[in-house]
């Protein structure tokens, strides 16, 4: 018998609307070597020491689908491929309960599909969004055409299943938040969503403290 699988995990959201289609728990990865230039979440290059079950964290996304009725899960990073055994280990146990997957990668397709074990992965996520983010052609705002959720233009949205494929929930006409900041019970300040929208959220509330 195979050892559980943990996974370094920077942060868990157990219901958002901003980071993907519908109602969603979402999950940050530790760890990347890719270091995009611009990338709004440097401070998840390093992986760390601290694991998390994926039998743990399965159970706390069954508790949000119970208490928040959420469609699916949405997985960025951090590289998540840089855990692939154990981000595998978890969308599986996702599938298994009729929840969707999402996966934002770095790496290409291409990349990815040479890794070991891809497939078992690509077996169990709905859409992959995949490349490097390039600072130097990002996504334009959903109000203008963009695509939500999208770093750079670069980078594609690749759907396994019909899940998601839909190009409209990909666009401003689906609704939803683009950015979400809730107050946590420790009274930390929780901020959810487009970088760029928290970003700019962060520097407005920095400047009301001053
Ligand atoms: S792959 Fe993602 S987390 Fe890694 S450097 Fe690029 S944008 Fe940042």
């Amino acid at each position: 018998m195979s050892a559980p699988r943990e996974l370094r995990v920077a942060h868990e959201v157990a219901c958002t609307e901003a980071e993907g289609p519908f109602r969603r728990y979402a999950l940050w990865t530790r760890g990347c070597s890719l270091r995009c230039p611009g990338c709004c979440n440097p401070g998840l290059f390093a992986p760390g020491d601290a694991t998390t079950p994926v039998s743990a964290l399965a159970r706390a996304i069954a508790a949000s689908q119970r208490a928040h009725d959420v469609e699916g899960v949405t997985v960025v990073g951090g590289e998540p491929l840089e855990q692939l055994a154990a981000l595998t280990e978890l969308a599986q146990e996702t599938q298994k309960l009729g929840l969707g997957v999402i996966v934002f990668t770095g790496y290409r397709e291409e990349e990815a599909a040479r890794l070991p074990g891809f497939s078992r992965l690509r077996a169990a996520v709905d859409t992959l969004v995949d490349g490097r983010f390039d600072a130097r052609a990002p996504e334009p705002e959903p109000r203008a055409g963009g695509r939500r959720w999208i770093g750079s233009r670069n980078q594609r949205l690749i759907h396994y299943t019909r899940r998601y494929a839909d190009p409209a929930l990909w666009s401003a006409a689906a609704g939803g938040a683009d950015v979400e900041l809730r107050v946590l019970p420790d009274g930390a300040v929780e901020t959810v969503g487009a970088p760029r929208l928290v970003a700019a959220l962060a520097r407005a509330l920095a400047g009301r403290e001053g």
